[in-house]
């Protein structure tokens, strides 16, 4: 038999894509991110959106059909083939087809970001950054996340940090053991990094043993065990929900986003996909803050990365416990003089 479908269209056109929702809903906790089509650019803006700790599902439209309890008892197979065509998909706005797999993803942000409008930001900053880098600011949303820490910087306390963090070094790097070579390093040497222009100081530290090596490149390394004995203002990039929920929404799209995450693609000294954070970074040390707490893009689950903005802090308040030489397999305790840096 052969199917008409604009009446198809026209008898159910109106309640199938709250139907299909709903089902969906029922079905999983997460929200359609994207499709087969467009996942590339999906992954490419949210490079941290493949963290662990997100809820995130795959499934092909026609095994959607075959599993569903709603769609099923509703529509017969070939109306339901026809109906999906009138449902788009979120991110790349094409229409969804039986062939058509969909991605659901629970981002922390997804209800209340505008995800095509934020990557079109992305995309203008990333732009900017690889041109123009001084002139970020004249970029109406860079000028408005600089307002936004400013104002985030008078509501934030400075606060103990009451665990250990973690600094690595990669071992051969180190000619002679002590914890000196684990505090800031001399200007002359330091290449720009992620938060750090070329020339400037920042001390780098990690929640754990496992991050500092990968973050060194996985190869053997020594890890020294510190703690800051000072308060210190934290721009909280991890979990702005607990630390800044007044401007919970905008971190967090900004720390998952393409433009604080985006894993190093570049040899040298090239490195535009830094200009961004480094821009962040600018804005955080005139606001006041210490030290950035950001995701890590090597290892995600609940790990994090500290890097100290503030040179007293760094040379001042930081006590080293203890020293481990560490590869992929096993971590061995080195006996080192317990020392504060002065
Ligand atoms: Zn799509």
């Amino acid at each position: 038999m052969i199917i008409d479908e604009e009446k198809v269209l026209e008898e159910h056109g109106v309640m199938f894509e709250d139907n299909f929702i709903s089902d969906l809903d029922s079905w999983f906790s997460a929200d359609i991110a994207c499709c087969n089509g467009c996942y590339d650019g999906f992954v490419t803006f949210w490079p941290l959106a493949n963290d662990v700790e997100f809820e995130r599902s795959l499934i092909g439209i026609q095994s959607f059909y075959d599993g569903s309890k709603r769609c099923k008892k509703i529509y017969t197979n070939e109306e339901f083939d026809i109906l999906i065509s009138s449902v788009e998909c979120p991110h790349c706005d094409e229409s969804l087809s039986s062939s058509s797999t969909i991605w659901l993803y629970e981002l922390p942000f997804k209800y209340d970001v505008n995800v095509t409008d934020f990557e079109s930001h992305i995309y203008d900053l990333v732009r900017i950054s690889e041109t123009t880098p001084f002139l970020l600011l004249t970029n109406q949303f860079a000028s408005n996340i600089c307002e936004i820490l400013k104002k985030l910087s008078l509501k934030t306390l400075a606060e103990k940090i009451e665990h250990p963090l973690y600094r690595a070094r990669v071992a051969t790097q180190i000619d002679q053991l002590s914890f000196d070579q684990f505090t800031l390093p001399p200007n002359r040497f330091i290449q720009e990094g992620r938060y750090n222009h070329a020339g400037q100081q920042a001390l780098y530290l990690a929640s754990d043993q496992q991050t500092c090596f990968q973050e060194v490149g996985s190869v053997l390394c020594y890890v020294a065990e510190c703690e800051i004995n000072d308060k210190i203002k934290i721009l909280d990039l991890c979990n702005p929900n607990d630390s800044h929920p007044d401007f919970a929404i905008e971190l967090w799209a900004l720390a998952y986003s393409a433009l604080m995450s985006r894993v190093l693609d570049t040899e040298g000294y090239h490195k535009p996909c830094y200009v961004f954070s480094r821009f962040i970074t600018d804005c955080a040390r005139l606001a006041g803050f210490d030290a950035i707490k950001y995701p890590s893009t090597k290892v995600t689950d609940n790990n994090f990365n500290l890097v100290i903005l503030n040179n007293e802090i760094a040379k001042e308040s930081l006590k080293f416990n203890s020293l481990t030489l560490k590869d992929n397999n096993q971590n061995y305790p080195i006996s080192i003089a317990t020392s504060s840096v002065t």
